[in-house]
């Protein structure tokens, strides 16, 4: 349930229907907007008795949510949130691009493809440090050795970083290295690992289940709201089809979708999305026609040598391609890069 106050409330106006709402037993969150101050109530809705808060003179509206998440969507937030990660913004006009490669496997790779990539145009520098293989007998990361090469990396370029965390226990460690915790598709819905986000304050890029709805998907962004961590950037990186040309499908439908249903940002993963190179440079134009905010490329300084995703990660030459077509398309719809 949602809880329009009037123009008009004042703080007293507000503490006074946030105790009535928490007397019937639920939560509140409240979001002071420019001309509104919205409050949601939590919890189990079937104890909140609607009608008195109606009664309530400085309430302007009382909007029943059918939707099952709250917090992420438009109607608790109408305003996009722009998140800011040490100076790049997410969600707002410019277009964010996170580049670098799959996995973090030596000093000299992941040193000189973040240069490429900076040199290119990047905005973030991304890398896995804990990396979530199919086969226990892969390679599965380099963990801290590989998160501090991370942070030589951003203190060399000055890009921020972007990095998985795959599990409670990891959250700590990954949180001392890395500007945005990455939880990857395979733990979308770890619920644990998600209450935990929600309780630290750093972003959180939150990639979308390999068969998760799109409900399913904001649901496990409403779990970090909900523990009061805001700063969440949903990431579509395809899903399981029959199709097998391609890795997955790219569902390029949920990018208009999520911003018309929720105020959070969203990128694009066609790395994984295509799990094809030569598939990159198009769907990297594609999402950002579809109103994508940014984009995270799968970027190797010899693809043909990478531990993991050489088949869909680009060369810097590459790379530079689809920061040329990012450009234009961008122009084209209204954004900047
Ligand atoms: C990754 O970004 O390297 C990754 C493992 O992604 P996903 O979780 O989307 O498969
Ligand atoms: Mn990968």
């Amino acid at each position: 349930m949602i809880i329009v106050l009037k123009k008009e409330a004042t703080d007293e106006d507000v503490t006074e229907v946030k105790s009535k709402i928490e007397e019937m037993g639920l939560r509140t969150h409240i979001s002071k907007g420019a001309e509104y101050t919205v409050i949601g109530a939590l919890g189990d809705e079937s104890k909140l008795q609607e009608g008195k808060l109606r009664a309530m003179r400085i309430v302007e509206k009382v909007i029943p949510i059918m939707k099952p998440y709250k917090l992420v969507s438009r109607e608790f937030q109408e305003e996009n949130s722009i998140i800011d990660v040490c100076g790049v913004k997410v969600g707002g006009k410019n277009i964010v691009i996170i580049a670098g490669p799959c996995s973090v496997e030596s000093r000299d790779q992941l040193l000189e493809t973040a240069r490429e990539v900076k040199k290119a145009g990047a905005h973030m520098l991304r890398g896995g440090a804990f990396k979530p293989r199919t086969s226990p007998y892969s390679f599965q990361g380099m963990e801290e050795e590989g998160l501090k090469l991370l942070s030589e990396a951003k203190k060399e370029t000055g890009l921020p970083i972007v990095t998985e965390v795959m599990d409670t226990a990891q959250v700590e460690l990954v949180a001392k290295y890395a500007d945005v915790l990455q939880v990857g598709a395979r733990n979308m819905q770890n619920f644990p690992l998600l209450k935990k986000l929600g309780k630290i304050d750093k972003t959180i890029l939150l990639k979308r289940g390999l068969t998760a709805t799109l409900d399913e998907f904001l649901m496990s962004a409403e779990y970090i709201l909900a523990g009061g961590n805001k700063k969440v950037i949903l990431c579509e990186r395809g899903i399981r089809t029959f199709c097998t040309y391609t890795r997955n499908t790219l569902d390029l439908n949920i990018v208009p979708a999520i911003k018309k249903l929720t105020h959070l940002p969203i990128i694009v993963d066609p790395s994984h999305g295509t799990g094809r190179y030569d598939l990159v440079i198009p769907m990297s134009g594609a999402s950002i026609a579809a109103g994508a905010d940014g984009l995270s490329i799968e970027v190797h300084r010899n693809p043909e040598e990478a531990i993991s995703d050489g088949d869909q990660t680009l060369t810097p030459k590459n790379f530079k391609k689809v920061v040329a077509c990012v450009q234009r398309i961008a122009e084209a719809v209204g954004r900047c890069l």
